[in-house]
């Protein structure tokens, strides 16, 4: 099973929301009061090439997000925390196309969050099952939804999305999960969101674990540390906890969404903690 990095333009948010700080909700404050900007890290997807059809992980951001006024305007985080160049060509759907598929052909999308810049490239994918996990559609529909940092009025009118209980057994350190297809296994990592997911692909050479917001970096992930838009630190840092327990048990190359490093370990499928890790920023 090939697994396939697709980079949909860059985002720079401030320091602190990679490495966060202060108690709870708090922490969201401190991070927009952080003047420092980190430099523009990938906004990464993945196709996930599995015999039964293409499953594709997250969507990317939109070009549309660079047009004035896409953004709400009262949303502080918005407007102070996050600068995010994307072009048409970037999106997820000409990204699969170069690789020589069709966005048509991708069987099924799995989201780990719905936040703009996992939700952006939603419109490419009419024809395919697309699978949420329950809390977080709960939360990205609610009341609150725009407030918490998703744009519901931005995705596409035919969004229906499978709510995904992940009400199976045990994966490794996990509690519970679900199996998505032979080889591939939802889990809950909550923390960056209460209802965020991680998608663990069983490729056959090493366990990949493609986590989303999990952490910015491997390295943050290692050393436990929350970011700074969670509401529950120790939610966070329990999932971390927990990634490090799996990358133990077995060797597990570990992929999140914004980490510049992501595409080299994935082309050389370096598990956490080999002897010849290179360190990851
Ligand atoms: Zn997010």
């Amino acid at each position: 099973m090939r697994i396939h990095a697709l980079q949909t333009g860059t985002v720079a948010i401030k320091q602190r929301q990679r490495a966060g700080r202060g108690p709870g909700a708090a922490r969201v404050a401190v991070t927009l009061a952080d003047r420092r900007f980190t430099e523009p890290l990938p906004i990464l997807a993945w196709l996930v090439e599995h015999p039964d059809g293409l499953i594709l992980v997250d969507t990317g951001e939109t070009a549309q997000a660079m047009q004035p006024g896409y953004f709400p305007a009262w949303n502080l985080y918005f407007r102070l925390g996050v600068r995010e160049p994307v072009t048409p060509d970037e999106e997820v759907g000409p990204r699969i196309e170069a690789l020589g598929f069709s966005p048509s052909e991708v069987r099924q999308v799995v989201m780990t969050h719905l936040h703009t810049d996992h939700a952006g490239g939603l419109h490419h994918f009419a024809d395919s099952e697309i699978l949420v996990a329950h809390t977080e559609l709960g939360l990205a529909t609610g009341r609150l939804a725009k407030v918490l940092g998703y744009l519901p009025h931005r995705w596409p009118a035919w969004f229906a999305p499978r709510a995904v209980e992940l009400d199976g057994g045990p994966f490794g350190p996990f509690e519970r999960s679900h199996a998505l297809a032979d080889g591939v296994t939802l889990v809950p990592t909550p923390g960056h969101t209460p209802g965020h997911l991680s998608v663990a692909v069983r490729t056959d050479e090493r366990l990949v674990l493609l986590a989303g917001n999990t952490s910015y970096t491997q390295d943050l992930m290692l050393a436990g540390v929350a970011d700074g838009v969670t509401t529950s630190p120790a939610t966070d840092r329990e999932t971390l906890r927990r990634i490090r327990a799996l990358a133990r048990s077995e060797p597990t190359v570990y992929l999140p969404t914004h980490d510049p490093d992501a595409p080299r370990r994935l082309e050389a499928m370096e598990a956490v903690g080999s002897p010849g890790a290179h360190p990851s920023r």
